[in-house]
């Protein structure tokens, strides 16, 4: 989002002592913060010993990356990584563990990454995701972005060490 005037009183906006973007009228609070938008994301172990891959329609071909999403409004981050599973791929899943918090500065966003486990029937009904691939750890290849990270800290955690592949901004 980027501003051109204030969007609560409508006057110019501008730099302030903190370096943020703010409204330069004296009685207006207005400061464009920016703060990061948090995301969830999925290492979806499936079956044993295998990791779950999603393609998003949206993307260039044989790209493929871990289920994301937005939290709803006071949703549990926890729940919501659960819900964009079975939204994205149609599994019920349940949480295995934390990987812990990554930065995806790109977009702003603060990603907070499960391991979450399946076994069950993946049914591709969102037109978000076009495509899946199963993939045994030891063939996984990781990439440098904050869920890339995410998926290799789970992979080493099971004593593989995954190669990293570059594949741009895609997370
Ligand atoms: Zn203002």
């Amino acid at each position: 989002m980027k501003y051109n005037f204030c969007p609560t009183c409508k006057s110019d906006v501008a730099i302030n002592e903190e370096g943020y973007l703010a409204c330069v009228n004296s009685t207006c609070n207005f400061v464009h913060y920016e703060n990061p938008t948090p995301v969830v994301a999925a290492v979806i172990e499936y079956k044993d010993g295998n990791v779950l891959l999603a393609h998003n329609a949206a993307w260039p071909p044989k790209i493929f990356a871990l289920v994301t999403g937005f939290l709803e409004k006071h949703e549990h981050p926890e729940l919501a990584v659960l819900r964009e599973v079975k939204e994205e791929v149609g599994l019920d899943a349940e949480i295995k563990g934390f990987l812990g918090h990554y930065s995806f500065k790109k977009m702003n966003q603060i990603i907070m990454a499960y391991h979450v486990y399946s076994d069950g029937e993946i049914q591709l009904n969102d037109p978000e995701i076009d495509e899946v691939k199963i993939v045994p750890f030891e063939k996984v290849k990781t990439w440098t972005s904050g869920t890339g990270e995410a998926l290799k800290k789970f992979l080493e955690s099971r004593g593989y060490t995954p190669e990293v592949i570059s594949f741009g901004s895609k997370s």
